[in-house]
């Protein structure tokens, strides 16, 4: 079941949100870097873009692996929103270190954090 849901999920290695059609709620997995064994590490982004133009506003959790409030607060979010009121972009990151995410733990396996995403 979960094989056919990741196979409809468009593969990015950047996010543009001009490039989202306008009037759709989109899903994506973002390939940020690669693990020890070369396999990519993705992170799922949900895009709402509405038919006009306006500003762009982020909204991230699980930043920290163990920090799992904010992640129904995003898909709450994007359940709710009218497409067709929106004015502008939301992007969601609902797991942003997926890595310790899976383990169920704060940090990365070295106890770092800061050092493993690039930006
Ligand atoms: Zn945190």
């Amino acid at each position: 079941m979960s094989l056919q849901i990741s196979q409809e999920v468009e593969i990015i290695k950047a996010l543009d949100v001009q490039k989202v059609p306008k009037g759709t709620i989109s899903r994506y997995w973002l390939n940020l870097v690669t693990d020890g064994m070369g396999q990519p590490v993705q992170i799922p982004i949900i895009v709402a873009r509405g038919h006009q133009d306006g500003k762009v506003l982020g909204l991230t959790a699980a930043v920290h692996g163990n920090e799992l409030n904010g992640i129904p607060v995003i898909q709450r979010i994007f359940k709710e929103i009218d497409i067709n009121e929106l004015k502008g972009t939301i992007v969601g990151v609902p797991v942003v270190n997926v890595p310790s995410f899976h383990r169920k733990k704060r940090r990365f396996i070295d106890d770092r954090f800061e050092s493993y995403y690039a930006w």
